[in-house]
């Protein structure tokens, strides 16, 4: 009989997941993607949204029409819980799938009660609707300017957000002419500037240190929020922000149902995996993207996550059908890729500006890493967005 997969989650993991396992196996597989949102949403350009540079239409796709065309089932529902025993899946409208493998690409949610005050008092841009509502607020920032605080709270992972967003602000400034006479602070948990949840690369810090400066940018490193009131920040050290505009980074959190299926997730909702992304309990779960658990290798004095970006999350969904494919065809999953290996592939946009950064690795020890400033990253991140949501549609997710 034709093995089902279920992938739970519709973004850069399930969608990667789906893909790779039709194309492989063809009618010999029944694939059935189910997720709350038909659409995808492009999260790197949500940086962009605030400013009014891109609009929902430009960075979304609708997922239903794209999967059918791959022959890959639809149901545009919630999951609610996981029978491992049973091999089901409950969905928010009391129905139920079967699966013989499931794919868990639930990825993550805000978590905005990381700090009193964030849901009524700060802006985000971590999700479409969130950074749709930065965008209003930055529109009535503009009719009465004030000072701005841009950050990312204790046990944010999202760092290189938090940076891009940072030097788009100043760049709209610029564009706004108020850069003179408004004062932009970062406030940020990293120990250094550049370290991005990945322990830095080398120079980093001399590098943001010296962008910082150039925009004039004021930084507390290392900082926690204590709270926020309307039109202010402050800090667990007790100083206060004030601000007319603001945009933070919260911490991230895994589905909270995945709480509830004894023995797969962690407090926070997160998945251990084993390398071939199994879940340590259950040969046929399997867990990828930010859904997974990485457990990161130092200590922070204010703690930080670990940003699991875009390419991990591919490689880790790609692993994952390997592996399906693999035990569909009767053999053992033998494809492995630790996260930690994983190259760290990414593009920081700075408004016309920007960096790029690339290392052998993920996370330390590294033997490489660099970062390339200058315009032509602006530029790579603008065909990335193009090629990312067409290869996306097009479902070509064998393409890097
Ligand atoms: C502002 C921002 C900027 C970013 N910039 C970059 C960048 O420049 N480069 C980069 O590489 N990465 C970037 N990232 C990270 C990138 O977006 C993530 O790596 C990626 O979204 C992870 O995909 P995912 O599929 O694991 O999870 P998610 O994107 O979180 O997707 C989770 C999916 O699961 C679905 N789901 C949720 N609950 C359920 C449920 N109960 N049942 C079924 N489905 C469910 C959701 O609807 C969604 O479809 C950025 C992220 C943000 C927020």
């Amino acid at each position: 009989m034709t093995k089902k997969v279920l992938v739970l989650g519709s973004s850069f993991a399930g969608l990667t997941a789906a893909f790779t396992l039709k194309h492989d196996l063809h009618d010999d597989v029944d694939v059935t993607v189910v997720s709350p949102r038909n659409l995808f949403v492009f999260n790197p350009s949500l940086i962009w949204l605030p400013f009014g540079k891109r609009d929902r239409d430009d960075i979304t796709f609708d997922v239903a029409p794209v999967l059918d065309e791959h022959g890959i089932d639809f149901i545009h529902q919630a999951a609610t819980s996981i029978d491992p025993e049973a091999q089901t899946v409950s969905l928010a409208d009391g129905s139920n799938q079967s699966y013989d493998y499931l794919v868990v690409a639930t990825g993550y949610y805000n978590d905005l009660d990381v700090v009193d005050g964030f849901r009524e008092n700060t802006t985000t841009i971590t999700a479409l609707p969130a950074a749709e509502e930065s965008e209003q607020a930055w529109l009535k920032y503009l009719e009465n300017p004030g000072d701005i605080v841009i950050g990312a709270t204790q046990g944010a992972s999202c760092f290189g957000a938090a940076y891009e967003f940072l030097f788009n602000t100043s760049y709209h400034l610029k564009k706004n002419k108020l850069k003179d006479r408004v004062k932009l602070t970062y406030v940020t948990s990293e120990p250094f500037l550049g370290h991005f949840g990945i322990g830095g690369l080398p120079n980093g810090d001399k590098l943001l240190g010296t962008f910082l400066k150039k925009e004039g940018i004021d930084v507390r490193l290392n900082a926690s929020v204590d709270h926020f009131d309307d039109g202010a920040v402050t800090l667990s050290d007790g100083e206060q922000l004030p601000y007319s505009y603001s945009m933070f980074i919260p911490p991230f959190l895994g589905q909270d149902f995945l709480k509830d299926v004894p023995g797969l997730a962690d407090p926070k909702g997160y998945i251990p995996v084993r390398d071939t992304y199994q879940t340590n309990d259950h040969d046929n779960i399997y867990a990828v993207g930010i859904a997974a658990q990485v457990t990161a290798p130092w200590q922070t004095p204010t703690p930080v996550g670990i940003p699991k970006t875009g390419f991990p999350t591919e490689q880790m969904a790609h692993v994952a059908a390997v592996n399906i494919a693999s035990q569909i065809r009767g053999q053992v999953p033998h494809e492995t890729k630790e996260f930690a290996d994983i190259p760290a592939v990414c593009v920081m946009d700075a408004g016309n500006n920007g960096v790029i950064i690339l290392a052998d690795k993920m996370l330390p020890p590294r033997k490489h890493g660099v970062l390339i400033p200058g315009p032509q990253a602006h530029l790579m991140k603008l065909g990335f967005e193009k090629y990312f949501l067409w290869k996306m549609k097009g479902g070509h997710v064998a393409l890097p």
